[in-house]
């Protein structure tokens, strides 16, 4: 059956990628098929007064896997949500957190409502209804399952959501980590917002900065200098090519749904994002040409393509016409599996999804155990680290005679604050979890691509729970 049909599964894409996977992990068949199965799904119905109607509205949460608790992951608001792809959403979370190293088994929420038809007074009693659904039947919780922000959903119905909970749940201390992704005020942590797009460039980065990757693909080493499309100008495009931009690269082409703009000497995201919000569209931005679709400007010669939006944009029959040598999903399954064996076959590198957008997830780890120590990152050390800093500075100048100037005065004594231990706790992670599935793929050579040696890292340590639960000895 070609991708191309309609009734493409996108759980089915993914238990696809499991199974290649599978054979490289000696694992025992039982224990790989509990791995791939969703344990939980509530499908759910619930009315809402709309204007002068009564809506009825569908919506998901979908826990993958229960090896470790909580379960997390984000909620989607779009009208494409659907089962199929909420449960292959909560699939890739397991494999994400456990590639990444953070303690939690995979979940995913949607609701089926297009959000721009709404206003904010109709998505907040939609989003609290849904967060008592969820309440009701045990589904959310911070130690059951944490939901996050995903396609079409933010800061604000994260606020929502927690306030909906701690008043449904009174006195529970820990109230706060029942949802990550919430605005600093209400709880969240400073970071969060541009983790994904953040860590989809440490993770490019790190593989750019590996010679051997690189001499294989011919490209020169390190991001500086690479053209970089980024389709999709969410929170997580706009992130991706702002930290490319900001590293040195050139961020060509930007692609939305609805067209795509192209300057061969690099665009600016943030003069673009002001533009459409100004304007409603990318499209006729000054300073670029505009392409008719983004499918089109997907196809153009790039070092970097970022697919940062939805799933499936890149499969058997657009695949042979892409140009990039290397694609870095930013988006979860963005790629179909028939798309993988053309570009295994061309040689072009996919970094996999559920790996390089596992930024987002990782933050979400650091505002939850933020929300149960019940103190900000930095409060404790801050001072203390600077004042051993001034020390040790004023020290080395008396013995050497030489003073350092004001601005490195600054750096050297600066004490971490949150944002500079989120980051480097990100940073640490992205680049920790590059070389370890750079390592299983250059150790088995058998292993066809990158997204395959993802999976067998997952795996193996998802399995490796199991057996720590006695579950499978
Ligand atoms: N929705 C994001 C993802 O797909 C973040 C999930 C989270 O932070 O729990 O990874």
């Amino acid at each position: 059956m070609s991708d191309q049909q309609q009734q493409y599964s996108f759980f089915g894409a993914v238990e696809k990628s499991f199974d290649k996977a599978a054979k490289f992990t000696n694992l025992d068949k039982g224990l790989l098929e509990q791995i791939k199965q969703c344990n939980a799904v509530y499908r759910m119905h619930f009315p809402v007064k709309i204007g002068d109607n009564i809506e009825v509205i569908k919506a998901y949460r979908v826990q993958h896997s229960h090896h470790k608790l909580p379960c997390k992951g984000g909620i989607r608001f779009a009208m494409s949500v659907n089962l199929d792809e909420v449960m292959a959403l909560a699939a890739l979370m397991t494999y994400k957190c456990a590639i990444v190293n953070v303690p939690f088994a995979g979940a995913k929420g949607g609701i089926t409502i297009d959000p721009k038809k709404y206003t904010p007074y109709e998505l907040e009693k939609i989003t609290r209804r849904y967060t008592s659904e969820l309440i009701k039947k045990n589904f959310i919780g911070p130690g059951i399952d944490v939901p996050a922000p995903d396609y079409g959903t933010g800061e604000r119905e994260m606020a929502w959501i927690v306030d909906t909970y701690a008043s449904m749940r009174p006195g529970e201390i820990d109230a706060l980590g029942c949802v990550t992704g919430k605005p600093v005020t209400q709880g969240g942590v400073r970071g969060r917002r541009e983790a994904t797009g953040l860590g989809v460039f440490y993770g490019i980065r790190e593989v750019c900065n590996m010679p051997d990757v690189m001499s294989k693909l011919g490209m020169t080493i390190g991001v500086e200098g690479k053209t970089v499309i980024v389709q999709g100008l969410g929170n997580v495009g706009y992130h991706a090519a702002k930290f490319f931009r900001e590293g040195g690269a050139k961020v060509i082409c930007l692609a939305e749904h609805d067209g795509a703009i192209y300057n061969a000497d690099g665009l600016n995201e943030e003069d673009v994002f002001q533009y459409k919000k100004k304007t409603g569209s990318i499209k006729n931005y000054p300073g670029a040409k505009t392409i008719a679709t983004s499918n089109e400007a997907i196809e153009l010669e790039c070092d970097i393509l970022i697919p940062a939006a939805l799933e499936n944009v890149i499969n058997g029959e657009n695949a042979p016409r892409i140009k990039a040598k290397m694609i870095g999903e930013a988006a979860n399954g963005p790629l179909t599996p028939e798309a993988d064996d053309v570009f295994a076959a061309k040689g072009v590198l996919v970094i996999p999804d559920m790996y390089l957008n596992a930024g987002g997830v990782t933050v979400s780890y650091f505002e939850w155990l933020k929300n149960l120590s019940h103190v900000r990152y930095g409060r404790m050390e801050k001072r203390f680290t600077e004042n051993q800093n001034r020390q040790m500075l004023e020290q080395i100048e008396e013995s050497t005679g030489k003073k350092v100037s004001e601005k490195d005065r600054e750096t050297i004594i600066h004490g971490p604050d949150e944002a500079d231990l989120v980051y480097s706790g990100l940073e640490e992670t992205m680049i920790a979890a590059t070389r370890e599935i750079m390592e299983v793929w250059k150790a088995n050579p058998e292993i066809p691509d990158m997204r395959t040696a993802a999976y067998v890292v997952a795996i193996k340590k998802v399995g490796t729970s199991y057996a720590e639960l006695g579950i499978f000895p």
